[in-house]
């Protein structure tokens, strides 16, 4: 079964939500006056914009939580969603029960990972869910509840949720899981979830981003192995690289501008650098 994404609803004017959840902060103005100033368009959408990115900026996270996305997510792993329901904070999940659906003919929906069907291990493990399946069947006809005969469905059997997330938990989870060192269902569905606010508050969605984007940390801060290894280390610099940068500058190790430099700084038009000229 496919993983599916589909934004349901979401905070109805995502950008007008956060400018006003902002600017009461910031303003000597009552919420009411605020309201009436973007009803009668003194203050405009690219105004709202404009503000709310430049808060984006600050460390003033918690108005973040005034915005809300809600998501179907369906046709994923339990594998997947153990880890999932691990987020405590500003993210209510609905979750598929095994104690109520009961798989018909024991046709439970599964997922195969591509890892095992390249090893050409595919079949083997269809073959083995089918006798699962089979046995599971057994067991609900001979009266044993769903809730039981479930204890031998594998983690790549398929569920669905229903979920509601705040921005700023939803900023916090991209973070972790479109890092690289997320499982692939995690960054899938994290990845399709940025998707689907992009197309509703591509302001918003652009935010959504791994913890070493250029909108969050901005460097890597898991371990040096991992960095080395991550398909886009390359295009960021580790943590510890940071602090050898400013450790040799407070010991005066950084090297020397010399005379070379100083030439470059110093040339004429004609001689510079195009991107001095
Ligand atoms: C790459 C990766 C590998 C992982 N491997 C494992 C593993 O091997 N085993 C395992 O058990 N888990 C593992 N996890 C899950 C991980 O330990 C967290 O449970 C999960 O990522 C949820 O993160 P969180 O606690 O930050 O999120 P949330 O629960 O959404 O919390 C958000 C933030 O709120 C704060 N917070 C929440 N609750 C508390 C609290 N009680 N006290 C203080 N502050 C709090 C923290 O700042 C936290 O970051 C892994 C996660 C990742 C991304």
């Amino acid at each position: 079964m496919a993983i599916s994404v589909k934004l349901i609803d979401h905070t109805k004017d995502p950008i007008r939500a956060l400018y006003m959840a902002y600017r009461v902060c910031y303003s000597a103005l009552t919420p009411q006056q605020v309201l009436d100033r973007i009803d009668d368009e003194r203050i405009s959408q690219e105004k709202m914009l404009e503000f709310v990115e430049a808060r984006l900026l600050t460390g003033h996270m918690s108005p973040l939580e005034q915005v809300h996305f809600e998501f179907g997510i369906s046709g994923v792993s339990r594998a997947f969603s153990h880890q999932f329901v691990r987020h405590r904070i500003g993210i209510s999940f609905e979750q598929q029960s095994q104690r109520y659906v009961t798989y018909k003919g024991g046709a439970f929906p599964y997922t195969v990972p591509k890892t095992v069907e390249r090893a050409g291990l595919g079949d083997d493990m269809t073959a083995l869910f089918a006798q699962a399946g089979a046995l599971y069947e057994k067991m609900v006809e001979a009266g044993v509840p769903a809730e039981d005969a479930r204890f031998l469905l594998p983690n790549a059997t398929n569920t669905n949720f229903k979920i509601t997330v705040n921005f700023a938990s939803l900023l916090h989870i991209s973070d972790l899981r479109l890092c690289t060192r997320a499982q692939w269902e995690f960054r899938k569905v994290v990845s399709l979830m940025r998707a689907e606010v992009v197309k509703v508050a591509p302001e918003l969605g652009r935010q959504l981003q791994p913890k070493c984007g250029e909108r969050r940390l901005g460097y890597c801060d898991e371990d040096y192995e991992a960095w080395e290894e991550c398909p886009i280390g390359r295009k960021r610099p580790h943590k510890s690289e940071l602090f050898n940068l400013y450790d040799a500058y407070r010991k005066g190790e950084l090297d020397d501008l010399d005379a070379d430099d100083m030439a470059i700084i110093a040339a004429d038009n004609d001689d510079a650098p195009a991107f001095i000229r």
